[in-house]
């Protein structure tokens, strides 16, 4: 007995029929005794046509409309799960996320959470009902609609569960779990039992798509345990845990083995890279360039500067595409005021990402990547690192077998094609 937060992402409710499955599960769920909480993406794929439809109406989108707009999707959702739960009988309601107090800054597209109230939600919850709620939207500090940016209704129910203290905040979604790569593109991945906040903090933050990364660092924050799982095979999926549980749970037969020193593969398309050419190396360059850049919310990821030359360098880094047109604007104005000799841009770039905890105490993980991309003839623009995470930036076309041979080469490979049915993608 206890309470059970449960998000369904845009596959998982694509249809009447998934709708219907959902509101069996829920009802499954209850029947053991929990009160359940319920996060609903929008079906499908709503939130991308909503966004081509703003495109075909207008090419300028002023957040608040465009908040107003995409938080539409989860609310469809949100009535057509009560409804089908209605249908079989379970009182349940819906809310938006303002309705449950989902308070945010006023940054519209990609607000960052600040506050959950949260009273509707356990008034629900005490007058015995299921409670389910839009995800991916709160209400700024403006009393003004937001959304969370893409994939946000994993931070809504990891918040949710945070505020109603959730024995467990599990993740329905298309796949059975966390993979040691994307199994879409690398169907020898591996899934993996569980895996501690701290690797899946990389790996989201690296470009994996399975779960949002301010959801994870939610999750980290107010150690919330997440279940990764399949509503189209509802079997036991990957636990995302802190490491003290992750130690307690594991049998000696388990610890006596040795961790595998990499975790996961990961790809990231969604960022272009820009690079401003002859530039001056000289103090104060590059706060000119990256702190209006910072002012206008444009998430820079890798930065790299090469040695100069005559006191003439080149600064090339990595902006979400979505922010690309922002940035140019911005970059190619500081460019002019600091005489740089031009700027250019490239979309058809793929961030490729080892994670692993074990490559804190195993020295030559870097090296070894490079070797077998230079084997496999994948040429390597660009190169970051953190304790436990390699990343480097290579063309687009080379992001499949960039990943294969690196995931087979770290052994990681399963020795079997991912099973499991992968819907298709609506
Ligand atoms: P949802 O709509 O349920 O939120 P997403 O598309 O956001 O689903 O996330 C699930 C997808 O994440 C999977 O279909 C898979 O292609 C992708 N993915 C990327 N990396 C991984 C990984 N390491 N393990 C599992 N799935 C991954
Ligand atoms: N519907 C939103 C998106 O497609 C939020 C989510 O699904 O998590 O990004
Ligand atoms: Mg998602």
């Amino acid at each position: 007995m206890g309470i059970v937060v449960q998000k369904y992402g845009g596959t998982s409710v694509a249809d009447p029929e998934r709708i219907k499955a959902v509101a069996e599960h829920v009802a499954f769920t209850r029947s053991h005794g929990n009160d359940v909480v319920v996060v609903v993406s929008a079906m499908g794929k709503t939130t991308d046509n909503l966004i081509s439809l703003a495109n075909q109406v207008s090419s300028t989108h002023p957040g608040r409309e465009l908040d107003m707009l995409l938080t539409t999707g989860e609310r469809i959702s949100m009535a057509l799960v009560c409804m089908a739960l209605a249908d079989i009988g379970i009182d349940a309601v819906s809310f938006t996320g303002s309705q449950v107090g989902i308070i945010t800054d006023t940054v519209h597209t990609k607000a960052k959470i600040l506050e959950v109230k949260g009273d509707r939600l356990r008034e629900a919850l005490a007058a015995g009902k299921v409670a389910v709620v839009a995800g991916f939207q709160g209400v700024s500090t403006d009393r003004e609609i937001t959304t969370l940016g893409r994939g946000g209704s994993d931070t809504t129910a990891v918040a949710l569960a945070a505020a109603v203290n959730a024995d467990v905040c599990e993740i329905y979604t298309d796949v059975t779990g966390v993979f040691s790569s994307d199994p879409r593109i690398v169907p020898q991945a591996r899934k993996l039992q569980r895996l501690d906040f701290e690797e899946m903090l990389e790996m989201a933050g690296a470009g994996s798509k399975v779960l949002a990364l301010r959801s994870v660092e939610f999750a980290r924050n107010h150690n919330v345990p997440l279940h990764v799982r399949s509503s189209f095979t509802w079997e036991h999926g990957t636990w995302v845990l802190d490491m003290s549980t992750i130690n307690a749970q594991q049998s000696s037969k388990e610890n006596a083995m040795e961790d595998p020193i990499i975790s996961g593969v990961v790809h990231e398309t969604g960022e272009a890279k820009v690079t401003v050419f002859g530039v001056a190396d000289k103090p104060g360059i590059s706060a000119a360039l990256f702190e209006p850049l910072a002012d206008a919310n444009v998430n820079v990821d890798m930065i790299v500067q090469n040695t100069s030359k005559d006191g003439i360098t080149d600064i090339s880094f990595t902006v979400p595409k979505a922010d690309l047109a922002a940035a140019l604007k911005i970059v190619n104005t500081v460019a002019g005021e600091l005489g740089a000799a031009g700027v250019t841009h490239d979309e058809a770039v793929a961030k490729i990402s080892l994670v692993g905890a074990g490559m804190k105490t195993s020295p030559g993980v870097a090296a070894k990547m490079f070797r077998v991309l230079a084997d496999a003839g994948v040429n390597i623009e660009m190169i970051s690192t953190s304790t436990i995470r390699v990343s480097v930036v290579v063309g687009a076309a080379n992001t499949e077998k960039a990943m294969r041979t690196l995931h087979t080469a770290f052994g990681l490979d399963s020795g079997q094609a991912y099973s499991a049915p992968l819907p298709e993608r609506k």
